[in-house]
Order: structure tokens, then C-alpha cells, then sequence
């Protein structure tokens, strides 16, 4: 049983989707390098992911983590040597939170009855991003911008600009299946945030979880978060 599946985005931009929180993450093919936007949520899925990757592509990764929450950069282990990219600060939230994510989606899995899940997350110590963001990132004949458009979902969201393609990956900034979740929003300025990635005039959003979608998607989730935004500062 396969446990992700890709999907063309653009060419040699590739989305790849998951059962598992409907996750998704993406892969950028430039001439030299390719690029990983998120690492799932554990050292088993990582590897899972990482063995996908190399079966579209024999070229070095380098690593994109568009925030800290542990199902987007669990996995970054199994990507030794590559460059992984973030924002300082989603450093910062990661080196404070990971115990506590890994015990609170621990017990999840375990309550959930998925044993496996919970014994790979328990077993997982998720490395630190290394390399800088914002940055444009030459992956050889084509760039990708790793960009901080403003705080959203977290107070540290990267997204990953393709613009030759006109592929933009949201993390969750954009959510496709489920509502945007406010866990650790900055709702206030989330919003302000989709306008700056509208403004791309991406032709293809990736999100965190879901299937890709076009910008009159992100416009409407724009505008539910703006009205929630407005209620919360009644
Ligand atoms: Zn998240």
C-alpha cells in the first residue's frame, strides 16, 4: 500500500497528499537541487517521504518548513545534509514546543488506537531548521522565494513562492477539507496575510491539508477569517 500520492501542480512542481490529516506537502524540481516543503509528522513518515522523493528525483534536497507544528516537520531527520530553511522564529517555537507537541499527539495517537503512530512520534526528536529564511533559493534554472508575508496561522508562517509556475505552497495558512485551525493564529493580522498571497496572483495554492486550490478559494477563506477576526474584537 502506497501511503502518499503526487500531484502535478506545475511543471516539476509536485504536491504530495496524505490519509494521514490529509496532509500535504510539496516538492520543487530546479536543474540542481530540489526542494521539500515540509517533512510530515514523524521520523517514520519523514522517511517514507524522503524515499518518495528520491524515487522522482536522484538530485540533493534542500528543506522548507512553512511552521512548527509537528506533522510538517517531524520528519526532517530523515533529509540528513540538506539545508532546512525557516523562519528564526519557527526555530525558536519549535526548540520550545516539540516535547510538548510530541506528548500531547503521542497520547492522540494512542487514544486513537493507532499504536504505530504513537511508538514513531514517542521515538522522534526532531532536528532544528540550520539555514536562513526569507531567502530566494536557486535550485538551478528556476528560484524559489521562501517568504514571510505576515503572521497567520502561526506568528512565524513561511510560504514558498514558485513563480515561474505560479505555484504558491500556503502551509496552513490555507486549509482545503476543514476550517482554518486557530490553535496558535494571529487572527487579527491573518487576513492582511492571504491579501499579501493573493497578490502573488498564484495561479495554484498548496495547503497544509487538502487538495491545491485556486485563489478564489483563498479569497473566500480570506474573507471567513476576516469575519471571525471582526467578531473576536467585539
Ligand atoms: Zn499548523
Amino acid at each position: 500500500m502506497t501511503e502518499g500520492r503526487w500531484v502535478e501542480v506545475g511543471d516539476g512542481v509536485l504536491a504530495r497528499r496524505y490519509a494521514e490529516l490529509d496532509l500535504t506537502v510539496g516538492l520543487v524540481l530546479g536543474a540542481e537541487r530540489a526542494l521539500v516543503v515540509d517533512t510530515r509528522g514523524d521520523e517514520r513518515q519523514g522517511a517514507e517521504l524522503a524515499a518518495a522523493v528520491r524515487a522522482v528525483t536522484p538530485l540533493p534536497p534542500a528543506v522548507a518548513i512553512t511552521h512548527a507544528h509537528f506533522d510538517h516537520c517531524f520528519g526532517t531527520s530523515a533529509f540528513p545534509g540538506a539545508p532546512v530553511h525557516a523562519l528564526p522564529r519557527c526555530r525558536e517555537v519549535l526548540a520550545a514546543t516539540a516535547a510538548a507537541q510530541r506528548a500531547e499527539w503521542t497520547r492522540h495517537y494512542r487514544d486513537r488506537g493507532d499504536a504505530t503512530t504513537a511508538a514513531a512520534l514517542a521515538a522522534t526528536d526532531p532536528p532544528l531548521p540550520d539555514a536562513a529564511a526569507p531567502v530566494a533559493l536557486d535550485l538551478g534554472g528556476r528560484t524559489a522565494h521562501l517568504l514571510h508575508l505576515g503572521r497567520g496561522h502561526t506568528d512565524h508562517d513561511l510560504v514558498v513562492h514558485v513563480p515561474d509556475q505560479q505555484v504558491v505552497f500556503a502551509g496552513d495558512l490555507v486549509e482545503e477539507g476543514a476550517p482554518p485551525d486557530l490553535g496558535d493564529a494571529v487572527l487579527a493580522e491573518w487576513p492582511a496575510t492571504l491579501d499579501a498571497l493573493l497578490a502573488l496572483a498564484p495561479r495554484v495554492v498548496v495547503p497544509g491539508h487538502g487538495d491545491p486550490v485556486d485563489p478564489a478559494f483563498v479569497a473566500e477563506q480570506r474573507a471567513y477569517l476576516a469575519s471571525l477576526a471582526l467578531r473576536s474584537t467585539r
